[in-house]
C-alpha cells in the first residue's frame, strides 16, 4: 500500500532523513521506534506531505505522493491534487489537536462536511458511529475542554478514521497523557488494527509495539537500521544500537 522509496530530507544543512526505504502492506501494522532526532516524526510527516521532501519517492497505492516524476525531474503537485492526497491518509498527534470550539462530534464532522462535502446529517450519523466505536458514544456533545486526555485522544482518532483513509499514521500519540489514561488509547488502538486498518505509528511503548505490530522498524540517525517482527527485534535484536536502545528504553 505504501512503498517509500530512498528519502531524503533536510533542514537546512542537516540531513535527517538520508535514504529511507520502507513498505507497509494493507492491513499492516508497522510500528516505528528510535532514539530522539533519528527521523521518525519527519518520516510521517513526509508521506502525510506536511513537509516537503528533497529527493526520493513516496508512493501510496501506486500513486506518486507530492511530486510528479517527469524526464527525471521532480514537479510539486498543485494545491488541489496535494489536499486530494493528503486525505488518503490519516494523522493523529501527540497533542490531539482538537478544534476547542467545537464538539466531539463537531470535530469528527469537519473533515466530512468540509472535504468530503458531505451532508450535516449524514456527517453526524458518522461521527456518531465512529464516536461510538472509540467508546465515547455518551460524550459526542462534549467540548475537548470537557474530556480527559484520553477521551480526547480518543476523538482525534475517530477523526482521523472517520474519513475512510487508505493509512493511518499515528505520531505517539500517547506521549502527552498520564500514564492511567494511555491504556485506553492503546486499546482503541488494538481494537482498530484487529478490524484491519492500516497503520503507520511512530511510539516510545515499546510494549505496545510489540503487542500491536506486524513489524517493527528501529531508525537511528535518520536511516532504518533495522526491521523484523516483534519478536525478533525486541527478543533477539541484531545490532548492538537497537540492543543498546532497548536496553535504556526499558
Ligand atoms: P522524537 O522521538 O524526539 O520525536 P524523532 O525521531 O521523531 O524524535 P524528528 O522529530 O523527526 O525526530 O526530528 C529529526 C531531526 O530533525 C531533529 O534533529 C530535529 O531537531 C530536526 N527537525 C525536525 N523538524 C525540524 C524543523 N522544522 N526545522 C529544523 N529542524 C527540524
Amino acid at each position: 500500500l505504501l512503498q517509500i522509496k530512498a528519502l531524503h530530507k533536510h533542514f537546512g544543512k542537516v540531513e535527517v532523513l538520508k535514504g529511507v526505504d520502507l513498505e507497509v502492506h494493507e492491513k499492516e501494522v508497522v510500528s516505528i521506534i528510535g532514539s530522539s532526532g533519528s527521523g521518525k516524526t519527519t518520516l510521517l510527516r513526509c508521506v502525510n506531505l506536511m513537509e516537503e521532501f528533497d529527493g526520493g519517492e513516496v508512493l501510496l497505492d501506486g500513486e506518486s505522493i507530492g511530486y510528479r516524476l517527469q524526464g527525471g525531474r521532480r514537479h510539486r503537485l498543485g494545491d488541489r491534487e496535494l489536499s486530494r492526497q493528503r486525505s488518503m491518509t490519516g494523522m493523529v498527534f501527540q497533542n490531539f489537536n482538537l478544534f476547542p470550539h467545537l464538539s466531539a462530534a463537531g470535530n469528527v464532522m469537519l473533515g466530512l462536511r468540509k472535504v468530503k462535502g458531505l451532508a450535516k446529517d449524514e456527517a453526524r450519523s458518522i461521527a456518531e458511529t465512529w464516536l461510538k466505536r472509540v467508546g465515547l458514544g455518551e460524550r459526542m456533545d462534549n467540548y475537548p475542554s470537557q474530556l480527559s486526555g484520553g477521551q480526547q485522544q480518543r476523538v482525534a482518532i475517530a477523526r482521523a478514521l472517520a474519513m475512510n483513509p487508505k493509512l493511518v499514521l499515528l505520531d505517539e500519540i500517547t506521549s502527552a497523557l498520564d500514564p492511567e489514561l494511555v491504556q485506553e488509547v492503546l486499546n482503541t488502538v488494538k481494537a482498530l488494527a484487529a478490524e484491519g486498518a492500516t497503520l503507520l505509528l511512530v511510539t516510545h511503548e515499546m510494549r505496545f509495539a510489540r503487542d500491536v505490530s506486524h513489524r517493527v522498524v528501529f531508525m537511528e540517525k535518520g536511516l532504518i537500521a533495522e526491521q523484523g517482527p516483534p519478536s525478533e527485534i525486541f527478543g533477539n535484536p541484531k545490532s548492538k544500537r537497537l540492543a543498546e536502545f532497548l536496553g535504556s528504553a526499558r
